[in-house]
Parts: C-alpha cells; structure tokens; sequence
C-alpha cells in the first residue's frame, strides 16, 4: 500500500529526543528544547511569541478560551475543515458558525462572511486548506471592518505564504499542529503564535492550569495542554528541515501536476498567483465529466495499492454541531459538494517520483478499469 503519508523520523531527530531525555526535558513548561522551539518557530511564521502545547486540537482550544467569550457568542469558521476548528468553539460554550467553501481555492467564500455576521460574532478562524492558504490581506479587512478577532488555523500551512508573508502572522493568532501527518511532526503536539504579549501571557497561564501566586490557589480555569520538553526536542529538529520538506512537498505536487494536467473532469490542486501553496495534502475533485464516481475512482486506487482519503464532512452536516443549543445549519452547497467529490492522494514529502507516476497511470486509467 502507498500510504497518503507517513512520518520520516532520522537518526538526527531521535539524537535530538535522546539528548532531551538526558538533560531531563521531561515534562513541564521550562527547558532550553521548549524555550528554542517556540522561539525559533515563532520567528519563522513571523510572530513574537510562540506557546507549545500538546496537539493542534489543543491549541485551536486554548485560543478560543484566551478570548474569553461569552456563552452563545458567535465564531465563524470554515464549513471544509477538521472537525477540532468547530469543537474549540463548542467546548468554550460559543457557537461556531459554518462559512461555506470557494469552488477554487476550498478555502471559505470571503464574500460570504459579511452576510453571516451578527451582533453575537466575535471571531472568524479560517482554515488554510490542504496548504493553500487564504486571502489573508482581504480577511483581515473584513475581519477588522467588523472588529472580528482572527485566530488563523494553519494546522495544513506551515510555510505557505500570502503575496511573501507567512500565513500564521496575519490575524490575532494561529495555531498549528505537528501531528504525524503534518508538515512537520512532533508525533503529537501544536503552537499558538502571536504578537500580542497579552495574548501570549495568557495563552501559558491557561496552557499550565493557570498557576499564580501563591501556587496552588487557581482563579481561573486553565487547562494541562503542555508539551514535554522530548518533543519539542523532535519539533526542533525537524523544524530545522522545514524548508526542505515543503520545496519536497511543491516538488510531489507539481509532479502530480504535470502527471495529471488535461485530464476531463479531473480538478487539480490551485496555486493562486498571490499565494504559495505548501500542498499539505495533494487533493483533487472528481466531476461527472470523469466518467466515474470519486467512491469508483477510489475503489480501484485501493484495488490498486494506493490509499486515498476524502476531503472533510462540512460543519453544516455534523450530528455533534446540529445537536448544540443556537446551531445555525448555514447552507453550504460546495462544502457539501466537496465532501461527495473530493480526495487527496498519497502525499509523503519523500513520494518518488515513479510512485507519483504509478498513481497518475491509474487514476488515468481508472473510467475504464474492469477490476
Ligand atoms: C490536524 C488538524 C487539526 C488538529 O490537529 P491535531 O494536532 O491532530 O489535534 C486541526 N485543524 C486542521 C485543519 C487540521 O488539519
């Protein structure tokens, strides 16, 4: 089986872990490992300050709580995305609105957001789907119009960039994750970046079950979301290869490109002319012209040894969301669509090119395959 990703951990990076281990970065929030990796990750996206903690779920959650929302508030979010985006909403008592997809980009419709604004919207956090990131110069004119704050998900966007600049350095704040099928992995873990040293102060005394003075009194609700110092350790070491793996990624992607160019009914990935798309994950939609269903063309890459995975169910559709006092079901037809017709295809940073070019023979010569 080709899978749709698979970690590459080197012997520089279990070095790296080992020599943590030794130095007794175990757990807590101190250690030189946390300190270098929060800081040199920050000053790459472009941000002053860098909170680890312990997955992307995690900090798409601490975010939201570092808002301090009132329950029944509004966030808006993108209707295509990880389900983790709509929960950081949901367990911080706030409603996550759904923003229906652009048929382009699969990043949400900018000419939507203001349509869906009301007096309870306090938020917008738009996902960079799949690599490709968001017109973040248009959002955050919006976003500041209305006086929305922005937390930038770019759990899929490590290294992409709007017209040069970092996605991740645009809004409020931003979270990523270094889950094993991320651009870069801590096996499990995530960062908050930001600016702002408010946001900063308060996303660590949440992060920490917000400890004061005197310890062990707590006045407010914090949470355990660290990251043990090992993993920053390994965060850091492949930190240290990030440009490596995304020219590796946009050389996968542009070979699929090329492999796949012309072919009816097939949608490639874009790359909009004001943005660098890090091709997170390579994902295409199946339209009627192909000749066959995204679920056929599926069965037989399967058949075939090559794993698949299809793009997200929209935050309109989730039983989870729909159960929540004051959902509002927003229509979302290509969200919807999306779900039906999408796929993304083994993605690896190390795909050789001769499985690039098996996997585009048989998505080729998948209408008139007889399994
Ligand atoms: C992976 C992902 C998350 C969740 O990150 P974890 O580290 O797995 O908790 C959230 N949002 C998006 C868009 C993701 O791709």
């Amino acid at each position: 089986m080709i899978p749709v990703f698979e970690p590459i951990i080197s012997e520089d990076e279990i070095a790296m872990v080992v020599d943590a281990l030794r130095k007794g970065e175990v757990s807590g929030t101190f250690g030189k490992y946390i300190d270098d990796f929060e800081s040199e990750f920050a000053a790459y996206v472009g941000c002053k300050f860098g909170v680890a903690v312990n997955s992307g779920t995690s900090a798409l959650h601490l975010a939201v709580a570092a808002l301090d929302l009132e329950r029944g508030d509004e966030i808006l979010v993108s209707a295509s995305t990880n389900i983790a985006t709509a929960l950081a909403a949901l367990h911080n008592g706030v409603i996550p609105v759904p923003v229906d997809s652009e048929p382009e980009t699969w990043n949400l419709d900018l000419d939507l957001i203001e349509g869906l604004i009301t007096p309870k919207t306090k938020a917008i956090i738009p996902v960079h789907l799949y690599g490709h990131p968001v017109d973040m110069d248009r959002l955050m004119e919006i976003a500041n119009k209305h006086n929305l704050i922005v937390i930038e998900d770019c759990a899929e966007s490590h290294g992409a960039t709007v017209r040069g600049r970092m996605t991740g350095s645009f809004g409020q704040m931003a979270c990523f994750s270094f889950y094993a099928n991320k651009v870069i992995t801590t096996g499990e873990g995530g960062m908050i970046t930001t600016n702002d040293e408010d946001y900063a102060e308060r996303l660590r005394l949440l992060r920490n079950l917000a400890f004061i003075n005197p310890r062990f009194r707590h006045e407010l609700a914090g949470f355990n979301f660290r990251m043990p110092g090992f993993v920053a350790a390994l965060g850091l070491a492949q930190f240290r290869k990030i440009q490596k793996i995304v020219d590796e990624k946009r050389r996968v992607a542009h070979s699929y490109n090329e492999k796949l160019k012309n072919i009816p009914g097939l949608q490639l990935p874009p790359e909009k002319d004001w943005a660098k798309n890090v091709y997170w994950m390579y994902g295409i939609v199946v339209k009627p012209e192909f000749g066959i269903s995204r679920d056929k063309l599926t069965e037989a890459l399967n058949e075939r040894g090559i794993q698949t995975r299809t793009f997200f169910c929209p935050m309109n559709q989730q039983p989870v969301l729909e159960k929540m006092e004051g959902f509002r079901k927003t229509p979302c037809p290509v969200a919807d669509s999306l779900w039906e017709t999408g796929l993304y295809l083994p993605s690896a940073w190390n795909l050789s090119e001769e499985n690039v070019s098996f996997i585009a023979d048989a998505i080729r010569e998948a209408p008139g395959w007889e399994g």
